[in-house]
Order: C-alpha cells, then structure tokens, then sequence
C-alpha cells in the first residue's frame, strides 16, 4: 500500500538514527534512558525493514511482525522516557499482553476474517497509547528550564494524537466516504512522510535530551558542593547577588545566616576525618531540613556554611536561627562508635540598602564571630 521509495527513505533515516544514538550512548553510557531510546530507533528500522520485504512474506507474518515491531519500538521509548525522568521501571506484563493481544488480532484479521482498516488501527493502538504516554511522562519541569523535553513530549503527542486519528482520515477517503482510491493512495503516502518526520524529530529529540542532561550534569558539578550537596561558594554569592537585586525591586526582607560549627577541629581529631565528613552532611542534613523551598544554603568552606532567607523579617530569621541551632545541640551524630556531640554558632543579619552579597555575607559572619566570643552555640544578630 505504502510507496516504497517513500519507505526505503524512511528505512536509511532509520538506520542512520540508530547508529548515531548508539555511538552516542556508547561514550556516554551514563545517560539514562539513552539506551532504550536506541533500542527503540532499532525496532523502528527493523519495522521499515518488515514493510519493504513484505511483498516477499506470507501476509499473516509480515502483518503480524510489523505490528509487533512498531508497538515495540513505542513502549521503549516509553520506557527511555521513564527512564530519563528517573521514574521507576514499569512491569512490563501490561505491554507484552497488549502488543500479544495485538499481533493476534492481526492475524486473525488477516486470516479468519480479512480487514484491512481494523489492520490499520490496531497498528497505531498500542503505539498511540505509548507515544500520548511518552508526552506525559516528559512534559515536566518548566519549559524554560528544560524546554528540550517539552519538545519531545510535543513531537510525541502529535505522533500519538495523529496515530489515532489516522483510521478516522483513511474511512473518509473511502469511495463510500466520496474520496476514492487517488486519495487514499496520497494519504497512505502522507502517513509515511509523518511517520518519517516523527522519527527525525524524536532523534532530534533524543540527542537534545542527552544535551539537556549533559549540560545539568556539569552545572550540578560546578555549582554544588560535593561533600554536602549544597551550593558552593560561588553559586551562593551569585545566587545572594540575584536575591538583593530582587529585594530592592520588592520591599520585601531579605536575611543571610552564617554558620559555623563549634570546635570541629576536636570533631577531627577524636573522630577522624572520615566521621568529621559525616558531621558536616549530618548539620546540613538537619539544616536543610529547617528551611523553606526559597531558602538557599551554601558551604563557603570547611566547617562554614550560610543561608539566605528571602521574605524574611527579623523575628522570623531569628526563630529560624535559634530553631536551627536547638536542633544541632540535641541532635548528636550517631555512629557505630557512639554519638558525636555538635554545636553551631549563628550570626544573622538582614539587608540593608546598599548592601552588596560580600558587605551582606561580611556582617553576618561579624555577627557569627560575636556568637563564638560570647561562648559559641548561640545565636548573634547585627542589624536585625
Ligand atoms: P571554632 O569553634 O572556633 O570554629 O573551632 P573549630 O575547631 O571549628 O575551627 P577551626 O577553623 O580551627 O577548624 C576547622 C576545622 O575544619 C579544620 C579542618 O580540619 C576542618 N575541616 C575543614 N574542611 C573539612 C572537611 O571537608 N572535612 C572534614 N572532616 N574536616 C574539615
Ligand atoms: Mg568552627
Ligand atoms: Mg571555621
């Protein structure tokens, strides 16, 4: 039914798409959903391969292969998107009943009672289903953070949408619908040119997406402290610099907390260094835990950490502060070796106008000092 140049097209994009992703996964194994999505580019050349051959296989088989083929090709990249998005594995026992149910009704309307537009939609059924599912699954996380997954989701909602609707084109374009036969053979190549086109831009897709997750990678690195997983210093001076700029847009409060935790070099040299590390992700542990979603944490070295508190006023800065440091003196670090005991000194302050981050982060850091002169585990304002 379809052209076959058309589909020889098809075919060779197909098998160039597969082994460019492959190359690709091959260097950079760690990207998730990579090799699904690769699978999934296989199992669609093996579905053009199934459609140029088939003049040469018995109907049933050929039939039955290309559906099968084709709602594979699918459900992997239903599962790559899962995977991407790192959502749990789905059991797969739901797929491979559908795509069985599917290849069996194909025979059986191929065999026992011939029909051809039932063929149709039963091969858009289980792939319409995984490419609507596909969209779903990545349209998430904000366009204009990650637009390259809004992309994809858009290409594979269309695909999805338009195989389903495709039945519904092909019953209109029958003689009973008025069209006749010159239509339905235009329509039949029309179908293999979306498929096509699909293909390209969900490869397209593919490989934006492995940018995507290059890119946050490597920001995740230059901007995280590894130890603790909290900004590092940098990051946290550039996002302080974005959050005065916005409070001298907003009349808003704007509060920084430095941090600094109480005669940690014992903590080494009792512990060890190795525990001394698990001290300083338990505190920003318990830290973290003390904030809301807007505050930002940083570690600006060592043993010194700072938060800032966008929309704070002082009396809410001081109950975060004092709330925080209770929490570290009654909370000791638990190891095999017994409990580590731990106090933090505080110094608060609030922006003034004016303020740049380093006269900001310099002032509550005066604030911490005075926290460790009057007998360290307490909080210390300036200018709150
Ligand atoms: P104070 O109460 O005056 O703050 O005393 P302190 O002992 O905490 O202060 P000091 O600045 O003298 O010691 C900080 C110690 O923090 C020294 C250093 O060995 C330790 N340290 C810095 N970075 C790390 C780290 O990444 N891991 C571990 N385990 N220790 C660290
Ligand atoms: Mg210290
Ligand atoms: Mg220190």
């Amino acid at each position: 039914m379809h052209s076959p140049t058309l589909v020889i097209v098809a075919g060779i994009l197909a098998v160039l798409v597969t082994t460019v992703l492959y190359a690709v996964w091959y260097f950079n194994k760690g990207i998730p959903g990579l090799r699904l999505w690769t699978l999934s580019f296989l199992s669609a050349s093996v579905f053009c391969a199934i459609l140029l051959v088939r003049v040469h296989l018995p109907e049933v088989l050929s039939g039955v292969l290309a559906q099968a083929s084709i709602s594979v090709a699918a459900y992997l990249c239903l599962l790559a998107s899962r995977a991407y998005m790192g959502l749990r594995p789905l059991p797969h026992g739901y797929a491979v009943t559908a795509i069985a149910a599917v290849m069996a009704l194909a025979a059986y309307f191929t065999v026992v009672q011939p029909h051809m537009g039932i063929r149709f939609a039963l091969a858009g059924s289980v792939s319409g289903v995984c490419f609507l599912l596909t969209a779903h699954t990545l349209a998430r996380g904000g366009f204009r953070n990650v637009p390259a997954r809004y992309l994809f989701a858009l290409v594979a909602g269309l695909h999805g949408l338009f195989l389903f609707l495709r039945p519904l084109l092909f019953r209109l374009a029958t003689p009973e619908g008025g069209a006749g036969v010159n239509m339905v053979a235009l329509l039949s190549q029309f179908v293999v040119l979306e498929a096509t086109l699909a293909l390209v831009m969900m490869a397209f897709g593919t490989l934006m997406l492995t940018n995507e997750y290059t890119t946050s990678e490597l920001r995740h690195l230059a901007e995280m402290d590894p130890l603790t997983n909290v900004f590092n210093r940098r990051a946290f001076l550039t996002l302080l610099d974005k959050a005065i700029s916005s409070a001298q847009r907003t009349p808003s409060g704007l509060s920084v907390l430095a941090m600094d935790l109480d005669h940690f070099k014992k903590v080494n040299d009792t512990w060890g260094h190795k525990s001394g590390d698990d001290v300083l992700r338990h505190f920003v542990r318990l830290a973290t835990g003390c904030l809301r979603n807007e505050d930002v944490m940083g570690r600006l070295g060592g043993e010194e950490f700072a938060i800032f508190l966008p929309n704070a006023d002082s009396e809410g800065t001081r109950v975060v502060a004092e709330r925080l440091r209770a929490m570290v003196a009654s909370q000791p670090v638990l190891t095999d070796r017994g409990p580590i005991g731990l106090t933090v000194s505080i110094g608060a302050t609030q922006y003034l106008p004016g303020d740049s981050s380093d006269a900001l982060l310099q002032r509550a850091d005066e604030a911490m000092y005075l926290a460790k002169e009057h007998g360290r585990n307490r909080v210390e304002a300036l200018a709150l």
